[in-house]
């Protein structure tokens, strides 16, 4: 059994990746080459032999109102908002199947009290939609699962923020509760709050489900008239000058046809730079590995909420009857070439990388010491310089918008930004 414990001592003393005795798989590197390796949390993905080769799962029209590039969290929210505002003629283009990019290994996180009203709101009504409006229309669950959200405070600063956002949530009907150590104790046994200040709970955030949430957000959108095409790369962006010189979307090219179209929304997550090249639009994002780990059954974790540890820039996933293990990444490994294939594909975990989130995890919930490591997954992830999202039309060319850079943010919303 591979422990989480060992795998820090072992890294720190020996100077040595720790990988090959704690993963079940025997032969991997530390390269960012992709690895099909498939040991996420799913049992299931979108995926289907040979989908990517067998052609459009539909006709392509000649013309759309508006075409969304990329059939992940982002591109599904898209057009679903699209047909709801009563746009009939639109259609969303994914590469291979929904979900093959990011979207379908995120790990789903929901917190819905953020330090703006305006993300409040967002998150608000993406919560809404993904754990009332979508199975009120469609009939399907998405997979919302609510077992609530705990902001840890380790210093009195930090307390004095959650107190803020509190008071922010209260405003909006948020349900919060700030919680002294011992009342924290009560509500999550197996957590350390020696070092704690105070926590902050949430009880009704919650987690997503990629696979489940996309396909209903698409099958709601097509029900409303909107068509989703998949197996469809974009390989062009046909831009016109009009009469006074001002660049406009004229078309978008695919090895199956063209579809005309005065309106692209760019939603093609770490691919979205390769989309803007084809419409002489700069898209300013970069991509960077970011990953977390499943371990083993844990005892009496079950229904425990999420925890979210801003100081120690960890967080901890309630997975079944285990943890998921995640954080922000202070020394990231780039993509610096982005691969067109990767649809479903994971990188190698860099340990050296990830290490600094199992010391704070530990110290969390200190049982995660003796607990082994089920599965690794890590991703490619788009970021931007300030971590805000790229949301709206592009200056370069009108009727070419971006719905990209999320910074890790992107499951939880149709526009979110990031609260790291
Ligand atoms: C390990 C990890 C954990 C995460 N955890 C969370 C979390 O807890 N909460 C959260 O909110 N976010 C989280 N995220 C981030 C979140 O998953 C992403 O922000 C989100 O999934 C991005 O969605 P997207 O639609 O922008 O991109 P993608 O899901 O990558 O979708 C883009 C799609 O575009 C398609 N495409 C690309 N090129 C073309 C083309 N030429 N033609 C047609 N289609 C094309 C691709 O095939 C792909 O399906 C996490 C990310 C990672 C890596």
């Amino acid at each position: 059994m591979a422990f989480l414990g060992s795998a820090v001592r072992r890294v720190v003393s020996a100077g040595w990746s720790p990988l090959s005795p704690f993963c079940r798989t025997s032969a991997r590197s530390y390269s960012s080459e992709l690895t099909k390796e498939k040991s996420v949390p799913y049992d299931k993905t979108l995926k289907q032999e040979d989908g990517a080769s067998s052609g459009p799962t539909k006709p392509l029209p000649r013309s759309a109102d508006v075409v969304v590039i990329g059939g992940g969290s982002l591109g599904c929210q898209t057009i679903y908002h699209l047909a709801k505002m009563g746009m009939t003629n639109v259609v969303l283009l994914e590469r291979d199947r929904l979900t093959a990019g990011t979207t379908w290994h995120t790990a789903g996180l929901l917190w819905q009290l953020r330090p703006s009203d305006v993300e409040v709101e967002l998150l608000a009504h993406t919560r809404n939609v993904i754990s009332k409006d979508l199975e009120e229309e469609t009939g399907l669950h998405t997979g919302w699962i609510q077992n609530g959200g705990l902001f840890i405070a380790s210093n009195k600063q930090r307390l004095d923020e959650y107190k803020r956002l509190m008071s922010l949530g209260k405003v909006y009907g948020i349900e919060s509760h700030v919680l002294s150590p011992a009342e924290t104790k009560d509500l999550y046994p197996l957590m350390n709050v020696d070092d704690l200040y105070g926590t902050l709970y949430v009880p009704k955030d919650g987690t997503m489900d990629p696979a489940g949430t996309c396909t209903t957000l698409s099958r709601a959108a097509s029900t409303r008239g909107a068509t989703v095409i998949e197996n469809c790369p974009v390989t062009g962006i046909q831009v016109r000058t009009d009469d006074i010189g001002v660049k406009r979307v004229k078309a978008v090219e695919t090895p199956h046809g063209i579809i005309e179209t005065p309106c692209v929304v760019n939603c093609a997550g770490v691919w979205a730079t390769k989309l803007g090249d084809m419409a002489g639009v700069k898209v300013p994002l970069i991509a960077m590995h970011h990953a977390y780990v499943v371990t083993e059954r844990i005892e009496g974790i079950q229904n425990m909420p999420n925890v979210r540890d801003h100081d120690a820039s960890v967080y901890l996933r309630l997975q079944g009857d285990a943890l998921s293990v995640g954080g922000y990444e202070q020394n990231p490994i780039f993509w610096d070439e982005v691969s067109d294939k990767f649809a479903f594909s994971l990188f190698d975990l860099d340990w050296d990388v990830f290490t600094q989130h199992i010391e704070g995890a530990i110290n969390r919930v200190p049982s995660l010491e003796q607990t082994g490591i089920k599965s690794t997954v890590c991703g490619p992830e788009s970021f931007t310089a300030d971590h805000k999202p790229l949301m709206g039309e592009a200056p370069e060319v009108r009727g070419f918008f971006l719905g990209c850079g999320f910074n890790s943010a992107g499951k939880t919303g149709t526009n979110i930004y990031t609260y790291k």
